[in-house]
């Protein structure tokens, strides 16, 4: 019986950010309604089919797009339903029937919030329907970037809608922040850090501005009218991260994200543990152990495919032995925890983990090696250099 963690996707906003390359539309109700039906007919699906039939649930993550724009009594639905399809980890947990429900599953239950979203009604709703724990898509606390970004809140909604979380029984939150946006400097992002961690959150998820293929925000990189973002000053921005959270007291457990001890992202850390996942809904990927496979993207295609009763699935991989290693390889050492030796032995050039040692890019702790924090970012050269 597989043990996996499910991702539900949302995909829809307010409206698009002009940099994002997620599986997301603007809301429109009728079509909104038509998703939340196949999400429940897919959830159904796949507890029928090897190797999801008769399984355990260990984390639920609401991921989109915009999750808190769902009605708190859909996300009861949902919950309620993963309760009857699986089991929940560790509990043979009657089905949830809100408002009781509140803290009776010990699994992690995430669900994304946009600032602009924050409503107490809402919010509690989302508690008694069994979440615990919100992760908000803030980005930064900057005016100005906060323009350029396109988001549909300003910062002083965050403040609020952190309050709002908190009085609705939240205690696990998160905050997401952005590097490398054009215009931003280490000091803009240095501020934007100190009201994050000032909220007294729980974790800090960043991420460094990627350029999407097919976003305005790549359009305007082709034509000269936004720089490229800059290595050199996401490289000084993360030095900047690493000290505020440290002072701050959360652990830098992986890569991108600090959390206070015992408060790391379980749902994300069995991305990284390559332990199995369910993803539903269009764009949503899966891994059952060997194999991805991933669904339509677009949102209608989706939900005809669900909805005629046939596979929403968009295409899959077998990754052959060396892929697997190189994934090992990079999942293991991008969080804090780092390699085994034994598993060093059998991934790792040994020339190479004593260059990088004598260098300073690889330390060894008690019996495992990892890679220093402050030169995480260079994770793709370190590994492509280190695997046998
Ligand atoms: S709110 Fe998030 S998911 Fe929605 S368009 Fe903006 S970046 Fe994409």
């Amino acid at each position: 019986m597989t043990s996996f963690s499910l991702y539900i996707h949302y995909p829809f906003c307010i409206k698009r950010c002009p940099y994002c390359g997620f599986a997301t539309a603007v809301e429109k109700e009728d079509l909104a309604i038509r998703y939340r039906e196949v999400l429940l007919l897919e959830l159904k699906r796949r507890a029928e089919e090897p190797p999801w039939r008769g399984g355990t649930v260990r984390t639920i993550y609401f991921g989109g797009g915009t999750p808190s724009l769902m009605p708190p009594e859909y996300v009861g639905e949902v919950i309620d339903l993963v309760g009857r399809l699986w089991k929940i980890e560790d509990k043979d947990t009657p089905p949830l029937s809100p408002p009781q429900a509140v803290g009776r599953w010990d699994i992690e239950i995430t669900l994304e919030a946009n600032p602009e979203t924050r409503d107490i009604k809402a919010f509690r709703g989302f508690r008694e329907a069994g979440v615990n724990r919100l992760s908000m898509g803030v980005q930064s606390f900057d005016p100005e970037e906060l323009k350029l970004l396109g988001r549909a809140h300003s910062a002083g909604g965050v403040g609020e809608a952190v309050a709002i979380a908190r009085e609705a029984g939240f205690d696990n939150l998160s905050l997401d922040l952005i590097y490398g946006v054009p215009g931003q400097t280490v000091e803009s992002f240095r501020r934007s850090v100190e009201f994050a961690l000032g909220l007294g959150i729980e974790h800090l998820s960043t991420y460094t501005l990627s350029i999407e293929e097919g976003t305005p925000f790549a359009r305007s990189v082709k034509e000269k009218r936004l720089p490229y973002p800059d290595p050199d000053l996401m490289a000084d921005q993360y030095d900047v991260l690493i000290d505020l959270t440290r002072q701050a007291g959360l652990d830098h457990y992986e890569l991108t994200n600090y959390g206070k001890p015992g408060l790391t992202s379980r749902h994300n850390s069995a991305y990284w543990q390559r332990t199995p996942y369910l993803g539903v809904g269009c764009g949503a990927h899966s891994f059952d152990g060997t194999t991805r496979f991933w669904n339509r993207r677009d949102t209608r295609q989706h939900i005809s495919a669900v909805h005629s009763g046939n596979d929403p699935r968009e295409g899959e991989e077998s990754l052959t032995q060396a892929d697997v290693r190189q994934e090992e390889l990079y999942l293991e050492l991008r969080q804090s925890r780092g390699l085994e030796a034994g598993e060093v032995e059998r991934l790792c050039k040994p020339e190479v983990v004593e260059e990088l040692l004598a260098s300073g890019f690889l330390v060894w702790d008690d019996s495992r090696l990892r890679v220093d924090e402050r030169k995480w970012l260079m994770l793709d050269e370190i590994v492509l250099r280190l695997l046998k």
